[in-house]
């Protein structure tokens, strides 16, 4: 019985077409730009989303370092959603990278507005950090695989015009958008300074992230790549991964997202089931129905309903560990999970029948 991981959709292994793609190869020293599958998966990015260049890197985390560290400089701040990536989920490299602050604002799932962002620009005064960049995240991770309307992005796009901000679009997961919304890479791609994609979320690639922007932007790009620690040589194998993953891994997301929504309309009948964030994409967060405290249960009859319902996420994911099925916390009574490549149909339904189980 396979395994059903609904850890991340990270966790996906190449698939055999994936693997001959790489075999076969053409690789060469690529710190001297001298990796033929390098220069092509750069250049298919750069013309897919519309910009003039892109560059290669070893994660989604360093292509949206490299992206703060080029458009801001110390004592900036970068404005972006309390629940972005580069915020949560990057080791506070911005202030250790770029030395410089985080304006947090409250958007919907992740999800900002223009009006949050144009209140937030600070005013040019001595005592106070100069708001030079936003951040937006397309599809918001911890706001649930929550999409950007396109026409927000264009909004957005104009108040930063307006102050003359730059836009960086955090795109780990902007294809599981574009399938959902239908627009194509290069009407996103024309609203953003600059943009990173990951290869290796749901298109399945072992390693890999693009960061697009102008060549000024990449030719700085590239150096703090290198002083990063992320020139790599023949990475024309992880390349070639690439390539193959946007010719063949990028329409197939749709079925990813039909099996997160069968995932959460299981969860919805579930009583030990708090809530669950509007599912949009590949990603499922819901709430777990807290166990009761023993002191509020000394009435035996109480205390079976409150153990029939509640539960800790640690007793949870314990559970369905021992049924096959991986998963993780999100938060004190929160659980995530993402479909991806390697979780087929049967398992989803494997995986519903587990839940119904407990
Ligand atoms: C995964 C992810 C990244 C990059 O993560 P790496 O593990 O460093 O590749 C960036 N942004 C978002 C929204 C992500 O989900």
């Amino acid at each position: 019985m396979p395994i059903v991981n609904l850890l991340s959709d990270t966790v996906t292994k190449p698939t055999q077409g994936m693997l001959e793609a790489m075999f076969r190869a053409e690789v060469g020293d690529d710190v001297f730009r001298e990796d033929p599958t390098v220069n092509a998966l750069e250049a298919k990015c750069a013309a897919l989303f519309g910009h003039e260049a892109a560059l290669f890197c070893p994660s989604g985390t360093m292509t949206n370092q490299i992206a703060l560290k080029v458009h801001t400089r110390p004592l900036d701040e970068v404005i972006c959603d309390e629940m972005s990536h580069i915020y949560q989920y990057e080791v506070g490299g911005y202030a250790f990278h770029s030395g410089i602050s985080v304006n947090l604002l409250k958007g919907e799932n992740g999800i900002l507005t223009p009006e949050l962002v144009d209140a937030a620009v600070k005013p040019r005064q001595d005592w106070l950090p100069k708001s030079s960049l936003v951040v937006i995240e397309n599809t918001c991770n911890k706001g649930g695989g929550s999409i950007y309307p396109p026409e927000r992005i264009r909004a957005i796009r104009a108040v930063c015009k307006k102050h003359d901000l730059a836009l960086h679009l955090d795109g780990a997961r902007i294809f599981n958008a574009l399938v959902e919304t239908g627009d194509t890479p290069a009407s996103v791609g024309a609203e953003v300074d600059s943009l990173s994609i990951c290869l290796s979320k749901g298109l399945g690639t072992p390693v890999g992230s693009v960061l697009m922007g102008n060549q000024a932007f990449i030719a700085e790009a590239r150096r703090v790549r290198k002083v990063m620690g992320g020139g790599m040589r023949q990475a024309g194998y992880l390349a070639a991964a690439g390539i193959y993953a946007l010719d063949h891994h990028v329409e197939r997301l749709k079925e990813d997202h039909i099996h997160a929504r069968l995932l959460a309309s299981a969860l919805a009948e579930l009583p030990y089931v708090a809530n669950i964030r509007p599912v949009q994409t590949n990603i499922v967060i819901f709430d777990l129905v807290a166990p009761v405290p023993a002191a509020s249960t000394a009435d035996p009859a109480r205390l079976s309903a409150a153990k029939a319902a509640g539960t800790t996420p640690a007793a949870f994911l314990d559970y369905l560990k021992r049924n096959g099925v991986i998963a993780s916390a999100f938060g004190p009574q929160t659980i995530r999970f993402v479909t991806h490549l390697d979780v087929k149909r049967e398992m989803v339904e494997r995986a519903v029948e587990v839940l119904r189980g407990f």
